[in-house]
Formats: C-alpha cells, structure tokens, sequence
C-alpha cells in the first residue's frame, strides 16, 4: 500500500526532485553523460552495455528518433575504446506496432555495430506479451550475426526452460549467447513463479543448462545468495571464465560488482541513459511498486 502510494505520486513530483534518486541508475540526459559514466565503469574494471532509455512506442514514426540515436551512438563508443556493446527493447522499435520496420531498424545496427570488434546488440526481454515474438526475433538474427546478437531470459517464467532448450537443439552450430535474469514486469501466477525461492531455483536450472550446453551467460542478478551459489558451481563444475559474465545495473550494489571484479571474472554494467529518463523512472514504479523499497534505500544514502 505504502509502496502503491510512492509510485503513483512520483510522477507528480518535480523533475528536479526525482532525479535525485535517478541519477544512482542513470547516466544523464545526453551522450555526452553516458560517455563519461561508461569512462568511469571502464576504469574500475568493468566492461559495459548502453540502453537508450525509452519503450512501448505508441507511434511507429517514434521508432525513428530511437534508431537515430544509436546509430550515432555507435561510432562514438567506438571512437572512445568504450565496448560497442548496446541493449535495445523491440517495443522501442515498434515491434508489434510494424514487425517489418522493427526488423529493418535491428539489420541496419547490426550491420553497423558487426563492423566492430566489441560490437554486440542485446535484444532486451519485455513482459510476457513479448516472450514468444522476441525469441522469434532472435532466431531471426542469429543466424545472419550470430556473434553479434544475444537474447535475455527471465527465469521467473515457467516457459523460459524449456525455451532454451529448444533454442539449443535447434541451433547446435551456435554459440548461444543470453543474458539470464530474474525478471522485472508484474507477471501473474498464470506465467510466472510469485515466490522467491522459486524463482531462484529456477534460475539456477536455466544457469546449468545454458552453461553445460556450451552457452555464453551474462549472470544478471545482485541477489548475494544466487552469487554465491552460482561462483560455487561454477568452480565445483570446472566451468570455464570464457562461458559467463556477471551484469548489473549502474548504481546497484556496487561492492557486489567491485568484489566480482576483483575475483578476475568479467562484469559489465548496463547503464541507461536518454531524454526519457523521467517517464522511464515513474513508469517503472507504478508497474513495479516493489521497487520502492530499493530506490527509498538508495535515497536516503545519495550524496
Ligand atoms: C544487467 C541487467 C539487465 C537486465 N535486463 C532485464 C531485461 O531485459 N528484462 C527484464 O525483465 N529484467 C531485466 N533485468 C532486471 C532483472 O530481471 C531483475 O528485476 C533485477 O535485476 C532484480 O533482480 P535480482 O536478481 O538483482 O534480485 P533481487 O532479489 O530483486 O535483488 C537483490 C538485491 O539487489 C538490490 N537491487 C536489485 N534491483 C535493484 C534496483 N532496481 N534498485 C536498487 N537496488 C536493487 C536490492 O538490494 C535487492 O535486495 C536486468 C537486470 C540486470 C542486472
């Protein structure tokens, strides 16, 4: 109720006010923000993922701005040493609003972004309206860039199991790439597991399967315990530093990050960044008032 009551009333809050909170998540407004905040990653020892902040377009002549803004983006990553490496959500290019444009938007960055030796595209993972014509949208990919293109999966889903198993024996000649994360949308009992043990019991079987079939995981959690036994498996199971990253958001759990890092295995942050920050932040809340709790913590320890 408390939680309810926070998110529905931040959006009629300054800007000013609650960019306080934001700006731990969010790189900044423009470019030249996310250039600097990736410089810093980078030199504490973690490799990075940009997202352009902005989803469910109502318009598909929106699509337009969005794609602009990373084709512009690209270059200047690379021009910096900075990974070439970006997180795009298919409702930003309109997926179910013009399959055909949001297919052309994806081909026009990967043939860009395949030029560069870091260049990867991360096909984001939307609420479960979105699973099937998202897997759909990477097997699409995958096999005209299959170094270059990688898909997400949340493990709160009962389906997202058997979903890269099929993805595996269909694609035997690949080397899968996912990002494996919990899963933020509120999804209902009727698609996901609602308990939290569950969920994480379910990540650890996706984890297993994707790294004994010879998948490429980014090991998207903060949560410790998962960490723990996920670095203990890894190492009972002789799992090689080459098949796994671990991935975070910017200005989560810091000292989780630092403590990855400093044990050699690689991480990256996703750092958003974007005009859209506002509607991105209050949105967010009112979908998902749980998140509250993080953000009030987060508040209260802002410099
Ligand atoms: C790199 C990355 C990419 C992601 N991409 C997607 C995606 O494409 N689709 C999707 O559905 N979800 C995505 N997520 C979100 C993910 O699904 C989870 O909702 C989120 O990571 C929280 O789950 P957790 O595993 O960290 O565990 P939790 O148990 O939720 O969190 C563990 C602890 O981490 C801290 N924490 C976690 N999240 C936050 C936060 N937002 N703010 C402040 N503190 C926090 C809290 O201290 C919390 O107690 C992504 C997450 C990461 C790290």
């Amino acid at each position: 109720m408390f939680q309810t009551t926070i998110a529905k009333l931040l959006p009629k809050l300054p800007e000013s006010f609650v960019w306080r909170f934001s700006k731990k998540y969010i790189a900044g407004k423009d470019q030249e923000s996310l250039l600097s905040k990736a410089k810093i990653e980078n030199e504490k020892g973690a490799n990075i993922t940009v997202d352009i902040l902005g989803e469910e377009i109502q318009n598909i002549e929106e699509a337009a701005y969005f794609f602009d803004q990373y084709m512009e983006l690209i270059p200047k990553l690379a021009d910096k040493n900075i990974d070439v490496n970006i997180s795009i959500k298919p409702s930003m290019f309109g997926l179910k609003l013009d399959k055909e444009r949001c297919y052309q938007y994806y081909e026009q960055i990967l043939s860009h972004i395949s030029q560069h030796e870091s260049g990867f595209v991360r096909i984001d993972m939307e609420d479960s309206s979105y699973t099937s014509i998202e897997i759909e949208l990477y097997e699409h990919f995958l096999q005209k860039y299959p170094k270059n293109v990688g898909l997400v999966i949340q493990a709160y889903l009962y389906r997202s199991h058997k979903d890269i198993l099929q993805l595996m024996e269909k694609y035997p000649e690949y080397h899968l790439n996912f990002r494996l994360c919990k899963g933020i949308y509120v999804e209902t009992p009727e698609h996901a597991y609602q308990d939290k043990q569950e969920v994480r019991e379910s990540y650890l079987r996706i984890l297993k399967s994707m790294l004994k079939g010879g998948c490429y995981v980014g090991i998207a959690t903060h949560d410790s315990w998962l960490v723990d036994m996920i670095l203990q498996w890894i190492k009972e199971n002789n799992i090689p530093t080459k098949s796994y990253e671990f991935q975070c958001l910017c200005g989560v759990k810091e000292n989780l990050k630092l403590s990855i890092i400093k044990k050699n295995i690689k991480n990256r942050v996703y750092i958003p960044y974007g005009k859209n920050w506002f509607a991105y932040s209050t949105r967010r809340l009112k979908e998902n008032p749980k998140m509250v709790n993080d953000i009030i913590k987060s508040f209260f320890s802002c410099k």
